[in-house]
């Protein structure tokens, strides 16, 4: 990496914890000296590294290696075929973060890169404001590399997601109010105490995190972008890293040009930026949050803007998804490919079979849904809508009257 560069102006900043434009306020990001990173970075380099994200270390914004987080990422790409058919498209994959190393969420990549980072930088303490998984994983990360931690959250998330931070010892503070209010507070706070709060002043890092997943895609779809590529939205920042991930290859001839569109997924309970694109608009309208879908639950997303410059620069759509479909989502996905994603997973498929049942994602191509998270966090969703056990005596007679009764029922 060679500096921070402004969005907006193109300003250079050195690498310290900083994440905005002093003259405009735009927001800061890592750059690279690519002609550098193009002589010693080749398919065959990365495919002799073990299979994580640093793999691709080059590429994230670490001076030396990495050094928390050594094992996240390389998550499965599923080829899912039955799923495929439900949906009536030719060739589809998930990419599974539901099993990301260590908190099963998409948000390991980023808290490796944030906290190897704040090591560098000599932080002792950090922090951030999070719906739910981001806190999960700066816990558990900041516990294996001796960090202190303090993760803030919207007091009302689900019991996973709370006992999932609570038990590394970190020190979990329930704001009593949603995720844009405790952003706000982590941003005073972050202004006065001296800490590394991962997405605040070292979001710049912590953001290009994200790419990792698009590198991935890349590799294991055998050097290949995808026709289109759907992706849950919060903040919308992993939406732009994915396609930074996907430019950063074609620039550095690991894989070939290719016409590809990123699609954004919200739940309708919390849709500025798809609201936004489908009103064809360049600006969202804060919203305040109501979903199942607490980890997408950012009514005023700080990435909003971007996320919508990239989906109309890869012609490509967003769509929303209400409660129920989320959930008919989860289970369409648990029983086509066995995975058991939480209420984000839900989102994004359900919002890629409305775009192909629509023909926005025509049925002769190919496709990646990002599902970013765990099922087994966001039990409190599916309660009450998967039915019951059938509870009987351990006798083989009541089991084979069961039997008889159900196949009675089902004629
Ligand atoms: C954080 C998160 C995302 C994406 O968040 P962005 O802020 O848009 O980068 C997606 N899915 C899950 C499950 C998340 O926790
Ligand atoms: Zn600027």
């Amino acid at each position: 990496m060679k500096a921070l560069k402004c969005r907006e102006c193109g300003r250079e900043y050195p690498l310290h914890a900083t994440h905005v434009c002093e003259f405009d306020f735009g927001p800061l990001e890592v750059a690279y000296d690519y002609a550098k990173i193009k002589k010693s970075l080749t398919r065959e380099v990365i495919q002799s590294r073990p299979k994580s994200m640093w793999r691709y270390r080059e590429l994230l914004p670490v001076a030396n290696d990495p050094t928390v987080g050594t094992q996240a990422g390389f998550t499965p790409l599923v080829k899912a075929d039955r799923l495929a058919k439900q949906l009536g498209i030719r060739e589809l994959y998930i990419k599974n973060d539901t099993v990301n190393y260590p908190t099963l969420s998409f948000k390991d990549r980023v808290v490796s890169v944030a906290l190897s980072r704040a090591k560098e930088l000599g932080f002792t303490t950090v922090a951030c404001a999070s719906t739910g998984n981001l806190a999960n994983s700066v816990a558990a990360q900041a516990a294996s590399a001796g960090l202190k931690c303090y993760v803030f959250i919207p007091s009302d998330l689900e019991q996973g997601k709370i006992i999932n931070s609570l038990v590394y010892g970190a020190h979990v503070i329930g704001i009593k109010g949603h995720y844009d209010e405790v952003n706000r507070l982590c941003a005073e706070i972050a202004g006065k105490f001296g800490w590394a709060f991962v997405n605040v002043n070292m979001r710049p890092y912590y953001a290009e995190g994200s790419k990792s997943m698009a590198y991935e895609i890349i590799e294991q779809l055998g050097w290949r972008i995808p026709d289109h590529t759907i992706v849950p939205m919060a903040s919308g920042s992993l939406l732009t890293k994915i396609q930074k991930g996907y430019q950063e290859f074609t620039k550095l001839g690991l894989v070939g040009e290719s016409k590809y569109s990123i699609h954004g997924a919200q739940a309708t309970g919390c849709s500025p930026i798809s609201a936004a694109q489908k009103a064809g608009l360049d600006f969202f309208k804060p919203v305040k949050p109501d979903t199942i879908a607490k980890s997408l639950a950012i009514g005023t997303p700080a990435d909003g803007f971007y996320a919508l410059k990239v989906m109309k620069e890869t012609a490509a759509h967003a769509d929303d998804v209400t409660d129920d479909e989320i959930r008919d989502a989860i289970k369409r996905l648990a029983e086509t490919e066995g995975i058991f994603a939480e209420t984000a997973g839900g989102v994004t498929v359900g919002v890629a079979k409305k775009l192909i049942a629509s023909g926005k994602i025509p049925k002769d191509s190919s496709a990646v849904i990002c599902v970013t998270g765990n099922g087994l966090k966001t039990l409190e969703a599916m309660t009450g809508h998967v039915g019951k056990p059938r509870e009987i005596k351990p006798s083989l007679r009541e089991f084979e009257a069961m039997l008889a009764q159900e196949e009675k029922v089902n004629a």
